[in-house]
């Protein structure tokens, strides 16, 4: 080489020569590039995103924080900031890097969206191994890079790197199922993954990130709370005051039932002064750029972890707005006001950042007598347009199969519309002498009367099959009612949604194995019971009503209502669950959670109101006027319906024998209560009563009350 310009050399060597000392917040804005196709493409800036910079402050080597935690909204601080952190780690400090994501979806996402990025990355794309294909014998995804590699993978397969040691790990969506340990697998898996730093103690670097889940049973929210738990504080842009920006001083005004959002803003906690979503500008720049925000702690933390927290009123202009917040929240408080409280349990997490405190402890089951419709069982009641099915099976001394149908309609307002308990062994098969199913298949096959006349048919129905010594039997059963919409499904209380998407089984086709013979169903019994429960707990007919007749018998209401949402601790760890009351049945409540999950296998919350008036107007075109509205019925009429509803004989033989007093209920039972109920509110007198049916106990209370006058 000639001579050269020493100023030209001097480039060259800061070219090609890594900083150690570089901070990565400044490094990134040097040689990141959003790829071209992403939102904001072009070099990395952070004045898009101002709070990012502290994260890659505390993510650069040279930094003493061991664990960085960000508790944030959807697509805030996450992958993006990795990637920076990631390519610089390369650059300037290069060892071993491990990536886990919950899914092997995400996991390939960012192996995609690493390797883009990585292209574009001048002091990087040098680095760089040429890509080799997936390692067939795992699941791990392993990107070379001179000095270390980076493996992308998800945490369930994290065993394949037990040997591997890294300097920096990062884990994403770590409250996301895919971290849960597993019963009888190996511990916690966040735990496991920071094991594998251990050879870098005091240089290692770990990040984690994620959106909350419900309060006492959050990962990164537990992680968050051993850090320094700051919050982003933005200056009033009409008297400076310093604030963060939180739902409570959130404002919006609505058109159009709440479809169209007019106007969405803050107001300021100090001066009162609204402040516009344009004032972002001014606001999120951040001290390092001019501005005067800044992340605020409000704990010291363990000394080792730097923890953040940020919601989604802090995206960057052009992603999403505060409308299309207002838009969402107004929503979900709508669903919510309905009993569904899934919306806005997702806008708190995924939105406000913030754990969702479940509600709905419990419903007292006299509480639903008094409200009982006076229908006899075996009759659709007019605002109920679709009917589905649900089956408990038990075994042992009193085998039956118990089935429950459940009708829906607008606003998945519905109604228990029959139950019938079928005795007989479920082990023994369909066709078989003294089987329960064949007297199930013609239940299930019979049409329930409309209140219009017309004949509801059943459209899908939910058997538990999650008893081991009978799962055969059910998928045998439903393999041949595939057709009919007829499940077998499975509850999982962790499952985050009423309905997940099935697997196939296969199945032992008497002596034959039939390989992905019949789709087993999981339900997401936790998030179904919350919403049931806050359903039982309206009072208005209308959208999320349940209507319950009181011909029913009272068990059927203990049932309902027989479990409650409590705290319970396991190595630490505590979290709610929904637990049954000692002794109580809970098979009325299996069911009704089965039957919403029928309700959203076919599709009902998200029928529009153009869905149901085409049933409703085929239904009722069946019945072309020819019957008057049953509840305005003739005597007759009535009788007709009260003779298919043969609901009374099942509670004679219904020998359970197991019913609890509600308030003995804290007590396990070891023998049979008496016949007699004691029935316990709150805000009603106690009454001793021997009731069979709701409607008799509403007597007794009736003439107790009548009694104390
Ligand atoms: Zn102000």
């Amino acid at each position: 080489m000639r001579d050269c310009d020493p100023d030209v050399l001097a480039k060259v060597a800061g070219a090609v020569l890594p900083d150690p000392d570089a901070r990565l917040d400044e490094w990134a804005e040097d040689h990141v590039v959003i790829p071209k196709g992403a939102a904001f493409s072009g070099p990395y800036r952070l004045a898009h995103t101002p709070p990012a910079r502290r994260l890659l402050q505390v993510l650069s080597p040279v930094d003493p924080t061991a664990r960085v935690v960000a508790k944030v909204a959807s697509q805030m601080l996450k992958t993006q900031v990795f990637i920076c952190a990631a390519l610089g780690w390369i650059d300037t400090a290069p060892a071993n890097i491990i990536a886990l994501e919950p899914t092997d979806g995400l996991a390939k996402r960012l192996s995609a969206r690493f390797s883009k990025a990585a292209e574009v990355c001048e002091p990087v794309r040098a680095k760089l191994a040429a890509p080799r294909s997936r390692d067939k014998r795992n699941t791990i995804d392993a990107k070379e890079f001179d000095g270390g590699t980076l493996y992308i993978t998800t945490a369930g397969s994290d065993a394949n790197l037990a040997e591997i040691p890294a300097r920096y790990l990062f884990c994403d969506e770590v409250s996301r199922e895919g971290y849960k340990v597993k019963a009888g697998g190996e511990g916690d898996k966040i735990k496991l993954a920071e094991a594998r730093l251990s050879t870098y103690e005091g240089i290692s670097k770990a990040y984690f990130v994620s959106s909350p889940t419900d309060t006492d049973d959050c990962a990164i929210d537990a992680l968050y709370k051993q850090g320094t738990q700051e919050h982003y504080h933005v200056p009033c842009p009409h008297c400076g005051h310093l604030h963060e920006l939180v739902q409570a001083n959130f404002r919006y005004t609505v058109a159009d039932g709440g479809q169209r959002v007019l106007r969405a803003w803050f107001v300021c906690p100090d001066c009162g002064g609204e402040i516009e979503e344009h004032d972002k500008l001014t606001m999120l720049p951040d001290v390092g750029m001019g501005g005067q925000a800044r992340w605020v702690a409000t704990a010291e933390g363990d000394g080792m972890t730097v923890s953040v927290t940020l919601s989604a009123f802090y995206a960057p202009l052009g992603s999403i707005s505060w409308k299309s917040l207002a838009k969402e929240h107004h929503q979900a408080k709508a669903a919510e006001a309905l009993g569904n409280v899934q919306p806005m349990r997702v806008y708190t997490n995924t939105r406000l950042a913030l754990t969702y405190e479940r509600q709905g402890d419990s419903v007292a089951h006299a509480e639903l007598v008094q409200r009982a419709g006076d229908w006899p069982m075996r009759t659709v009641l007019r605002q109920i347009l679709v009917l589905v099915a649900a089956v408990d099976v038990q075994r042992g001394a009193n085998a039956r199969l118990e089935v429950s149908v459940w009708g829906f309609g607008r606003g998945e307002e519905s109604q228990l519309v029959d139950r019938r308990v079928i005795y007989g062994d479920p082990e023994i098969e369909d066709g078989q002498p003294g089987s329960p199913w064949t007297e199930l298949d013609a239940y299930l096959a019979q049409p329930v009367r409309h209140a219009s006349g017309a004949m509801l048919p059943i459209r899908a129905t939910a058997i538990d099959s999650s008893d081991g010594q009978v799962t055969n039997t059910v998928y045998r059963f439903c393999r041949t009612r595939a057709h009919r919409h007829v499940l077998a499904i499975k509850g999982r209380r962790e499952l985050d949604r009423v309905l997940g998407r099935p697997t196939w089984q296969d199945v032992d086709f008497r002596g034959t194995q039939v390989k992905r013979g019949v789709r087993l169903w999981k339900v997401g019994t936790d998030i179904a019971k919350g919403t049931i429960y806050a359903r039982l707990r309206l009072v208005r007919h209308g959208a999320g009503y349940v209507h319950l007749s009181r011909h029913m018998p009272v068990e059927a209401f203990e049932q309902l209502t027989a479990e409650r949402l409590v705290v319970t601790t396991n190595g630490g760890q505590s979290r709610k669950r929904w637990v049954k009351r000692a002794g109580a049945a809970n098979e009325e409540l299996d069911k009704a959670v089965y039957a919403l999950a029928m309700a959203h296998y076919i599709g009902i919350p998200s029928w529009g109101p153009a869905d149901w008036a085409r049933i409703e107007r085929r239904l009722l075109g069946q019945a072309d006027g020819e019957t008057p509205d049953l509840f305005m019925a003739t005597p007759e009429q009535g009788a007709t319906v009260k003779e298919d509803g043969t609901d009374a004989d099942d509670a004679d033989e219904d020998d359970q024998g197991d019913q609890d007093p509600p308030e003995a209920a804290e007590e396990p039972s070891a023998t049979a209560a008496p016949p007699a109920i004691t029935v316990i509110s709150s805000t009603r007198p106690i009454v001793p009563t021997v009731a069979k049916t709701g409607a008799e106990m509403l007597a007794a209370i009736h003439r107790f009350r009548a009694q104390r006058r």
